[in-house]
């Protein structure tokens, strides 16, 4: 089924100049990038994008990389985008992620691991809304 999720080139993978890079790896994916902006986030929006992870113990640190250089926030559309992008992404820790995933490929470690990609359809409506309006995104 044709769906919708939401994706952030982070800090790491933008100062290194890797959003094409990770762009293509995406589309050839067979994931259309429906919607993009470069943006600085605010530490209140970082706070808020990341409040479920609020009692772990990385959350001031993981708050302060996402705000230490600009990000890429992205709709992604295709069929079943949401786990075919957390596919694509591979595993967390990239030291786990899969061969050939933008994670085993582009990441430097389990902090700055150059992508966010919502974990259910539900919260990938929820974070797409926090950053984009319904007529900025042209499917
Ligand atoms: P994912 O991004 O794969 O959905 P999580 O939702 O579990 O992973 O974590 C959100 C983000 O928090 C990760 O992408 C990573 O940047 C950071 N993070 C997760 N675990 C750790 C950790 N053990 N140490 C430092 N940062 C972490
Ligand atoms: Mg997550």
């Amino acid at each position: 089924m044709t769906e919708r999720t939401f994706s952030i080139i982070k800090p790491d993978a933008t100062k290194r100049n890797l959003t094409g890079k990770i762009n293509a790896v995406i589309e050839d994916a067979g994931l259309r990038i429906v919607a993009q902006r470069r943006i600085k986030m605010t530490q209140d929006q970082a706070k808020k994008f990341y409040e479920v992870h609020a009692e772990r113990p990385f959350y001031g640190e993981l708050v302060e990389t996402m705000i230490s250089a600009p990000v890429v926030v992205q709709v992604l559309e295709g069929d079943n985008a949401m786990a075919r992008y957390r596919e694509v992404m591979g595993a967390t820790n990239p030291e786990q992620a899969a061969e050939g995933t933008i994670r085993k490929l582009f990441a430097l470690n389990v902090g700055e691991n150059s992508v966010h990609g919502s974990d259910s359809v539900e919260n990938a409506a929820i974070e797409i809304a926090q950053f984009f309006k319904d007529e900025d995104i042209v499917g």
